[in-house]
């Protein structure tokens, strides 16, 4: 496993595609702006995977010659607690998304749980773990073992997956890795993170529900973020002091804490900023 955090964007950067470059190019222009991560966008992805094999295999070698860690963001079309119709769609979905990230050796697939719907929330995490499990049964009939399922941290108030659910699933359903999406607690929470104790008590919980070693190398989403009563409203760029959080607080816990995350930039200028995270992570560890 990896001695040292990683940075990169969630897609292609605006810059790349400019300049024509093909996705098996993306990982060695990633390596020239010193970023080492890259998360490809599936989010649109119906039931079969929207890529062909060869294609996602190029991307694979690419980012291991170029030491760039890969990971895969899942369809965005998939809700576990909706009607039966629905979940099964959702599935065949999350399945799709999994078996292309083999295709990439890809680490884990990124993948917003669902919806409350007309669900109390327990019976919709109930309905979630049940389906999760009968994805991972059908990856385990398909030979998937090796790619992670990442359900992610949502910032909506009527999403499933606030902290203690996504921490209740990676407890409960095997092939699975929490997601931070750091942006997204924040805003959901109206605003929690705000000194850096914010961030060590996020970090303690995860360690202490889940263990060390999967909050070492924490696979995470960071940007800042705006936000109403009712969670998540649009992504800002870093340097935005308006909005929050404030990445040096994060950068600051992640030292103390001796991580190595992943951490995904989802900003409007995404290497930018995960560019200017990198330097941040830099110069606070250079302060010593
Ligand atoms: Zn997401």
């Amino acid at each position: 496993m990896d001695q040292h955090p990683r940075f990169g964007p969630a897609g292609v950067p605006a810059v790349f595609r400019l300049a024509d470059a093909t996705l098996a190019d993306v990982p060695r222009l990633l390596r020239e702006e010193g970023l080492d991560a890259f998360e490809y966008e599936a989010v649109k992805w119906g039931k079969k995977p929207q890529i062909n094999r060869e294609d996602a295999e190029r991307l694979g070698l690419e980012a291991r010659r170029n030491d760039v860690w890969l990971s895969l963001h899942g369809s965005y079309f998939i809700n576990f607690c909706g009607e039966r119709t629905i979940v099964e769609a959702s599935k065949q979905r999350l399945i799709a998304c999994t078996t292309a990230a083999r295709w990439m050796d890809a680490h884990v697939v990124v993948f917003h749980p669902g919806a409350y719907g007309k669900n109390p929330p327990e019976e919709a995490l109930t309905k979630c773990l049940r389906a999760l499990r009968e994805v991972v049964e059908s990856l385990k009939s398909l030979g998937i073992e090796g790619v992670k399922l990442g359900p992610e941290t949502m910032g909506k108030v009527h999403q499933l997956g606030n902290l203690d659910e996504v921490l209740n699933i990676c407890e409960t359903v095997e092939q699975t890795q929490l997601v931070v999406d750091w942006s997204h607690l924040h805003a959901r929470d109206g605003g929690r993170f705000r000194t850096v104790e914010d961030f060590r008590k996020v970090i303690d919980q995860i360690e202490r529900r889940l263990g060390t070693a999967a909050v070492k190398h924490i696979h995470c989403h960071f940007t800042k973020i705006e936000f109403t009563e009712k969670g998540e409203k649009r992504h800002h760029m870093l340097e935005e002091s308006h909005y929050g959080p404030d990445f040096r607080l994060l950068a600051k816990a992640i030292i103390e804490f001796d991580l190595k995350p992943i951490i995904i930039s989802e900003s409007p200028i995404l290497d930018l900023d995960a560019i200017k995270m990198r330097d941040m992570l830099n110069e606070e560890l250079n302060k010593g």
